[in-house]
């Protein structure tokens, strides 16, 4: 590995630390006096779903509490801004959908700067590694094999995407590794009916300043409660409570806005348990993608915004992104199982790897230019358990099974309920805001009765 600046290598697996309140007061365990006001709505995570529900429901007068794990809000959606000059978004990076996504006019409103430029794998420009002529031959099977799922998803039976390939394509592997980018997870595991449901406008933006600084700002005005990991809602009795390791908080309705690998693994237990909501995350798992950020010297030789595959004739290779935002920098991304393994050796294994594939391409000269600056973990992040939602084959039904409520007084938000947004931060916020209008209504009704 190419030494020489201070590196960061981002596991996220720190044990929570002490909520701010008991550091202060005495710490009362097991007693709603930790939490002294019965807030209406109990929100559960402070990601981009639990934010946008916060804030929906603070606008309509409504009182919330959120409960964070972490010491900071914003969740997959995050930009580190520890060991590098510039802000660097280790989760979410791009505005997808754009011009339908509402992020776009509050990144504006806030102050931040929205960055137009196409994205690389929209620029026919930029090589991404393949010899003269391949590239058009890649870009034409990929296109008949998004042709030939579009066709799979209407018929009555789902399947799995590999399935579609074409039977020894020459471009399978590159066609499956994309799929582990976008998906976080190859092919196989990978269903038809919910693939073709993702709704993407195409429109691509990138806020200057970092997506995850964007939730974390948006977040700033909420009533947050940090390092304080939810444990258990139980919903045995007339109001619900949620267990903590701090004490024990009641509320009139609960909007459970968590990643599906942690509801399915039982890092947060609902009590008496909603047995389809379960099964619905369990069968909606984040596959795994992650970042490595690399700076570059002499980075004005690369195309800026240039993109790079690593290998095209393997699913298991990262893609390359030159110069974003004409830093001197390579954002490497790497998904499925070659960043599920390349996350058990650390930053060390995502570096080598990533500068292995670089030097394969450009020449070892540039092996002494290269340096680590930061890197995600996000399968090993306690928190989150892996990137983004997909559906395995055959549960392409499930996200409206995950979003719907529990005796209309558990609400579900997070990306993976969107049917149609699903896996991104914008539709991770619509899905706290629809989550936030349905409490709205459950807490009216129960007003009138
Ligand atoms: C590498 C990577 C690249 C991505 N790129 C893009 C992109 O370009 N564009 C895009 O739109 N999306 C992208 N995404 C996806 C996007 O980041 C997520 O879909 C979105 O941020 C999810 O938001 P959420 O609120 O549903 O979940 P989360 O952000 O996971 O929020 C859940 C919150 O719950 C908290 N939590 C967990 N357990 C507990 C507990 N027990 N008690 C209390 N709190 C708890 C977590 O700490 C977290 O803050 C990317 C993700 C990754 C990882």
């Amino acid at each position: 590995m190419a030494g020489g600046s201070i590196a960061a290598y981002l596991v996220f697996s720190c044990a929570p630390r002490p909520p701010v309140l008991s550091r202060c007061k005495k710490t009362i365990m097991r007693s709603t006096a930790y939490f002294p006001d019965l807030p209406d709505v109990a929100i559960l995570g402070a990601g981009a779903a639990g934010v946008a529900a916060g804030r929906a429901l603070l606008a309509q007068g409504a009182s919330v509490l959120i409960l964070e794990a972490r010491e900071r809000a914003g969740g997959r959606a995050y930009t580190f801004e520890g060991s590098s000059d510039f802000p660097l978004d280790l989760g979410c990076g791009w505005l997808h959908s754009a011009d339908r996504n509402p992020l776009v006019e509050l990144a504006g409103d806030s102050g931040f700067t929205v960055d137009k430029t196409l994205p690389p794998w929209q620029d026919v420009r930029a090589g991404e590694g393949f010899v003269p002529g391949e590239h058009a031959a890649f870009r034409d099977a990929q296109g008949a094999f998004y042709a030939r799922m579009e066709e799979a998803a209407r018929a009555p039976d789902d399947r799995p995407a590999n399935e579609l390939l074409e039977p020894g394509g020459r471009w399978n592997a590159a066609v499956d590794a994309v799929s582990t980018y976008v998906n976080g997870t190859e092919l196989a595991r990978l269903s038809v009916k919910d693939f073709d449901a993702y709704c993407d406008t195409e429109v691509n933006y990138r806020v200057t300043q970092g997506y995850g600084a964007l939730i974390a700002r948006l977040a700033q005005p909420l009533p947050i409660r940090f390092g304080c990991a939810a444990q258990m809602v139980d919903r045995s009795g007339a109001r619900l409570r949620v267990v903590t390791p701090q004490g024990d908080l009641e509320a009139r309705a609960v909007i459970v806005a968590l990643p599906t690998n942690v509801l399915a693994s039982g890092g947060v237990r609902i009590s008496p348990e909603p047995s389809e909501t379960l099964h619905a995350a369990a069968n909606l798992p984040l596959g795994v993608a992650d970042k490595l950020f690399l700076s570059v010297e002499g980075a004005h030789e690369l195309p800026e915004n240039g993109r790079l595959f690593g290998a095209t004739d393997r699913v298991g290779t990262g893609a390359y992104h030159y110069r974003p935002f004409d830093r001197p920098l390579i954002e490497g991304y790497f998904g499925g199982a070659c960043a599920r393994e390349l996350e058990s050796g650390g930053m060390a294994a995502f570096a080598d790897f990533a500068i292995e594939e670089l030097c394969g391409a450009l020449g070892s000269r540039w092996r002494a230019r290269l340096a680590p600056v930061a890197c995600s973990a996000w399968a090993r992040d306690p928190f989150a358990l892996g990137s983004y939602s997909h559906a395995l084959p055959g549960h392409w039904d499930k996200r409206a099974v995950l979003a719907a409520p529990v005796e209309n007084r558990i609400f579900f938000a997070g990306e993976a309920t969107h049917p149609h947004f699903f896996s991104t931060a914008h539709g991770a916020w619509m899905s706290g805001e629809r989550a936030a209008a349905e409490a709205l209504r459950a807490l009216a009704g129960a007003h009138q009765a």
